[in-house]
Formats: structure tokens, C-alpha cells, sequence
């Protein structure tokens, strides 16, 4: 008995093997060619699952990534790309003898994965456009550029990218020059962060591995531009009265207030002259006292600069 089932179970796989090796393995045509004629050879499947037929030939000759012709016209199986149907679609035109497409039209966004893309498979004939494109949309998405400049080594786009990622996302590229352990462009980048909530740095750090130590630094410096202008608000120059006294009674409720609002504001020149001008009423327009708070802002801030100008590194070492 048992011996009769075991030969029908093997009956039955053999079965299956050999319908399976009779179904059509089906190669859809060419999309990506202008009237394309030539036969297709081998499917590329994209990751959202889009089966595009290609010529193997054209693979090799135009792209130094993709697997060569020889290797892959027989196995019957769909070559799967970690590119999306977009991006598969357009390295596919590029692999054809025509006018290639316009790549103004195309969203920045798809622009670079193609960019990328055309980077990773070797497709030279739009890697030199996709460079030149990127250069002129830096001004979109600089961060995205900056990784994509960095990533295949075009120091001029990766240097302008930088400096506006840091402007319009100050506190996301420290964090990310940080990652890359790149101390350069992480010290110019925390530059920018001053006016920032320590929340908002401390946000972007804890996304990135060893944050620690360089939230440690950066609240440090923090602090110390905090002292500094703490010390600039108690040591305003002295402007006479009249009666010869240093201030007025107006002075210590003002000073108060704005020292209230600096304890917890941002430590920059920035946020100090956005609270004064908050506690300012609380001067009564006293012209003495008014004038005491100027020469803060002219003469005394200079610690303050020193500091806010120091290299994070330097905090990091205790120095
Ligand atoms: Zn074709
Ligand atoms: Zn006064």
C-alpha cells in the first residue's frame, strides 16, 4: 500500500515539472524605443511590480551594470530592479539609439532616483545630462543633491548643495554630516542651529547613531553662549541718571523680564533683540536706561560672538 502512494506522490511531481516547462515564459515587446523593431530578449520587473521586455544587447552596449547578454537570455526569469517603473522605464529610453527625453520635464524628485540609477548601472549617456540637470535644481532640494554630489563625487554641486541644505534644514544636515563622521561640514552646519530650539537639535541628533557626546557639545557651547549673554545684560554700560544714580527703579523689573525670557529663548543676538523689544515697555521710555540697553547690543555682545563662532569640535575636546 504504502509503496503504490509513494509512486503516485512522484507521478504527480513529475507531472507539474513538466507542465510548468511547457508554459510560455511571455517577454513583452519594446515600449522604451521609438517604433522599436528589434526583438526582446529578457524582462526587467521594477519594484512595483511593472514587467518591462528589453534587449539584452542594448543592455550591454549601453550600460556597464546591467547583466551581461550572455548570462541572462536563457534562464526564462525576470531580472527584478530595486528602481521603481518610472525610473526603469527612463533607463530604458536611454538604452535606445533616438533622441533621448527631455529631462527638464521630469520632477526633481524622479530626476535624481534616475540620476542615481543611471550612476549605479554605468548608462553614460545620461549620467553627463543628469549631472548637468541636478546642478541647475539645486535650489529645490538641496539635501537630496548634496547626498546624490557626495555619493559619486562632484565636489562643486556637493559644496553649493551643502551650503543651502544647511541654511534651509540646519538642524537635519548636523545630524547627517554627523552620521557620515564628517566634521567639516557637521562644525558649519552647527552654525546654523543657534537659533534653533534645543528640542528641534535634539530631535535630529537622536535619529543618528553615538548622538551623545555631540548633543553633549552642542549644549554646551549652548550654555556658554547663554552665560554670555547673561553676563553682557548685568554689566550694561553705566549711563547716568539724573541725580547721578546708575538706574532707575524701571530698570530691575525690565531686566527681570528679559532675563526671564533669555533663560529659555535661544542665546543668539537674534532672539536677545526679539526679547527686548518684548520687555522694552517696561522701561516707562526712560532715555538712559534705554540707551544702557543699546550699548548691550553694540559693545557687549562680544563674547558672545567668540563663542557662537568657536568650532563644535572644540567643545567636544573640553577645550
Ligand atoms: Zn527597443
Ligand atoms: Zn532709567
Amino acid at each position: 500500500m504504502s509503496s503504490n502512494s509513494e509512486s503516485t506522490v512522484v507521478e504527480g511531481t513529475l507531472e507539474a515539472t513538466v507542465s510548468s516547462e511547457v508554459a510560455v515564459y511571455e517577454i513583452p515587446p519594446c515600449e522604451a524605443g521609438d517604433s522599436c523593431d528589434l526583438p526582446t530578449d529578457i524582462v526587467l520587473r521594477s519594484s512595483d511590480g511593472i514587467r518591462f521586455g528589453a534587449h539584452s544587447r542594448n543592455l550591454e552596449i549601453y550600460s556597464d551594470g546591467f547583466p551581461k547578454a550572455n548570462s541572462v537570455t536563457h534562464t526564462a526569469e525576470d531580472v527584478e530592479l530595486p528602481e521603481d517603473s518610472d525610473v526603469v522605464s527612463l533607463l530604458l529610453k536611454f538604452m535606445h539609439h533616438q533622441p533621448q527625453p527631455d529631462l527638464e520635464l521630469l520632477a526633481s524628485k524622479l530626476l535624481i532616483k534616475f540620476a542615481n540609477a543611471a550612476e549605479k548601472y554605468g548608462i553614460y549617456c545620461a549620467t553627463g545630462v543628469c549631472k548637468v540637470m541636478i546642478g541647475l535644481s539645486v535650489e529645490e532640494q538641496p539635501f537630496e543633491v548634496f547626498l546624490y554630489a557626495q555619493r559619486h563625487g562632484y565636489t562643486s554641486i556637493m559644496d553649493k548643495a551643502g551650503k543651502l541644505a544647511i541654511t534651509q534644514e540646519p538642524a537635519k544636515f548636523f545630524a547627517y554630516a554627523h552620521s557620515i563622521g564628517d566634521t567639516t561640514w557637521r562644525d558649519l552646519a552647527e552654525l546654523e542651529t543657534h537659533n534653533l530650539s534645543t528640542q528641534t537639535v535634539f530631535d535630529a541628533l537622536k535619529e543618528v547613531p553615538d548622538w551623545p557626546p555631540i548633543f553633549g557639545a552642542w549644549f554646551l557651547k549652548r550654555e556658554h553662549m547663554r552665560q554670555a549673554i547673561f553676563d553682557a545684560l548685568r554689566n550694561p554700560s553705566t549711563v547716568l541718571h539724573k541725580g547721578g544714580m546708575l538706574h532707575c527703579a524701571d530698570w530691575y523689573p525690565f531686566l527681570s523680564d528679559l532675563l526671564g525670557k533669555m533663560a529659555t529663548s535661544a542665546p543668539t543676538r537674534q532672539s536677545l533683540i526679539q526679547a527686548i523689544k518684548g520687555s522694552l515697555s517696561l522701561l516707562n521710555d526712560c532715555n538712559h536706561c534705554g540707551i544702557a540697553v543699546e550699548t548691550v547690543l553694540k559693545s557687549k555682545l562680544f563674547t558672545l560672538e567668540v563663542i557662537a563662532k568657536k568650532p563644535l569640535s572644540s567643545f567636544l575636546e573640553g577645550n
